[in-house]
């Protein structure tokens, strides 16, 4: 008994799986530390933060779903729950009993909030830092994904030394943990209870036996109780949605089975090709790496629930059609042949969780090359996000705030979201390897992704253009989208060299005020919409060059050329745009979670 019992504490010290019903014997323990956790911001730190968050409210009618997609919708937010619960365990060891103590005190609605906004309980601050508003230790770079004090240094070492670690312990869905034995014995004993994780990871049980200092233990392994209950989740929405809609259920249980074996290819592959007939959709599993500060290896935990906005969608499969044309007119050689049956579709968010949730505008999955060049990747344009007016009426301000009074209503949301879709659609095109080969990202390194998205943007004008020349866009459209082309660029603040979105901003915003489609007046901007078309070709010109030629050194040095940043200009606009700001953060709730999430 008294093994059991310290087996069990163990397990709680050391682990990400956040259900609570194995823990049973433990949670005198966990009531105990969490009646220690306290708020440790005063009322008026807290305060200033929440004045400066917009609240948003996500309630599209589901009144158009069939009852299947109803049980489907119950089953997935189920299954959504638990992974951001998993989201929470990822980034932070006391995220959990933080979450707790947040449910066990009611009253206190701003450290609720709190919490909300950032999904557990370190907040960005208004100086854009990030502290702890409980009791908890702070953020390290390691988050939870890595042993507590684990510092780049220590890793690069011990990986330099044992270089044949290194693919498991930078994997992209694993958890590392310390060699201890009762580590050990904690993921080898979850093999012995739940066979179907040992047959699907083999070699796994010797590794985990006799690999040293650390162990790489897969995320099926590490959250075995949160992911065989959303298994059973998904595998229930699969049914409720079988004889309607057949493709998303074999997606469904295609997904559950990548969870169990850590490996998404079969799912990526039915999620992206598959022909969904139904109305809903969804985002499920680890896939961005933005949470993790160490190497931006580590996976985190999302669910979207997203309803078909059938009409918008149909109306971007058609305007596909003319993607080839696009293509063709970029300014460049060796243009490819580009498929027209682009996955995109235009989707209600019903609820988020994990680390989609937030404001994101769109989605562009799998991530991995090798997946996006045998399957393509799947565009989901979050219509209620994007055309979302309290947004758009805090992005109009700073837009106004820059350009002359003339133009402060050339922006429109609808812009945005035209402009956003063909951003998507431009990383299908133009340039994908270098001349002689190599990846992009292997070739540019660190400048890679910056051209790419940079090169997205240009795109989305070129096509605009394009669209407007075959009458698919009208004039006030195209004046709309080049007005959010440019809202786009301009910065509240300069930007570090490693914000690689703000960095290819401001290169943008330079190249159109040397090439004349921005002028600077009386300390507003006025946008010439007749130089801004051949501004914009000629600056996608030299980025697919560069692309094309894969030379780092040549890519930092054009870096380094655009991105001067002038006290008596840029910082003019940029105080401007600040002087313009209601709210820096967004709080967003969803009906569908109930109106306990209202108040
Ligand atoms: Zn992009």
């Amino acid at each position: 008994m008294r093994t059991i019992v310290l087996a069990l504490l163990l397990v709680a010290a050391c682990g990400p799986t956040t259900s609570t019903s194995t823990s049973s014997s433990t949670s005198s323990v966990e009531a105990q530390t969490a009646a220690q956790i306290q708020p440790t911001w005063d009322a008026a730190k807290a305060q200033a933060v929440l004045e400066r968050t917009q609240r948003l409210h996500l309630a599209p009618s589901l009144s158009g779903l069939t009852a299947g997609e109803r049980t489907a919708v119950t089953e997935l937010i189920a299954a959504g729950e638990r992974m951001n619960r998993m989201y929470m365990a990822q980034r932070h060891p006391d995220a959990l009993r933080a979450a707790d103590w947040i449910a066990a005190h009611p009253d206190r609605a701003a450290e609720r909030d709190l919490f909300r906004m950032n999904i557990g309980p370190i907040a960005t601050t208004l100086d854009n830092t990030r502290e702890a508003f409980l009791s908890v230790p702070a953020e390290t770079p390691a988050r939870n994904m890595y042993p507590q004090g684990t510092t780049k240094e220590r890793m690069d070492a011990f990986l330099a030394a044992h270089p044949n670690r290194r693919a498991d312990i930078l994997d992209d869905r694993t958890v590392v943990w310390e060699a201890t034995d009762a580590n050990r014995q904690r993921a080898l004993s979850t093999l012995d209870l739940h066979l179907v994780l040992d047959a699907l990871h083999p070699g796994l049980r010797e590794k985990l036996r006799t690999d040293q200092t650390y162990l790489a233990v897969p995320y099926s392994v590490a959250f075995a109780e949160d992911i065989l209950f959303i298994v059973e989740k998904l595998n229930a929405a699969a049914a409720a949605v079988e004889s309607g809609d057949p493709a998303f259920a074999r997606y469904l249980r295609l997904r559950g089975r990548d969870l169990l074996a850590d490996d998404y290819e079969g799912g990526d592959a039915a999620w992206v090709r598959g022909h969904f007939t139904g109305n809903l959709n969804a985002q499920i599993g680890a896939y961005e790496t933005y949470d993790d500060a160490l190497y931006g290896v580590k996976t985190f935990f999302s669910l979207s629930l997203l309803q078909r906005d059938t009409a918008r969608s149909r109306e971007l499969q058609s305007a596909l059609q003319d993607i080839q044309l696009v293509e063709d007119a970029l300014p460049y050689q060796n243009h490819r042949e580009v498929r027209s049956d682009i996955p995109v579709g235009v989707y209600n968010i019903i609820a988020d969780f994990g680390q989609a949730r937030g404001t994101n505008t769109a989605t562009i999955l799998p991530n991995e090359a090798y997946l996006a060049r045998q399957y393509g990747r799947t565009i989901l344009m979050r219509g209620n996000i994007l055309l979302n007016n309290d947004i758009f009426q805090e992005t109009h301000r700073a837009f106004a705030a820059a350009v002359i009074d003339a133009q402060g209503n050339d922006l429109t949301a609808e812009g945005g979201f035209y402009r956003t879709l063909w951003h998507e659609i431009g990383h299908y095109l133009g340039v994908d390897l270098t001349a002689n080969g190599r990846d992009l990202d292997v070739a540019l390194e660190d400048t890679a992704d910056l051209l790419e998205e940079m090169k997205a943007d240009l795109v989305s004008l070129t096509s605009a253009r394009i669209l407007n020349q075959r009458g698919k866009l009208t004039a006030a459209q195209l004046r709309s989208i080049y007005a959010s082309g440019i809202r786009r660029v301009l910065q509240k603040n300069r930007p570090r060299r490693e914000q690689p979105y703000q960095t290819m901003q401001l290169i943008q915003w330079n190249w159109f005020l040397d090439k004349g489609a921005l002028k600077f007046e009386n300390g507003r901007l006025r946008i010439d919409y007749a130089a801004y078309p051949a501004a914009v070709e000629s600056l996608l010109r030299e980025v697919l060059t560069i692309q094309r030629n894969g030379n780092r050194t040549a890519a930092n040095a054009f870096v380094d050329r655009w991105t001067t940043w002038r006290p008596e200009l840029h910082e003019v606009i940029a105080q401007r745009m600040r002087d313009s700001e209601r709210t820096r953060f967004s709080l967003v709730t969803y009906e569908a979670l109930d109106g306990r999430q209202r108040r």
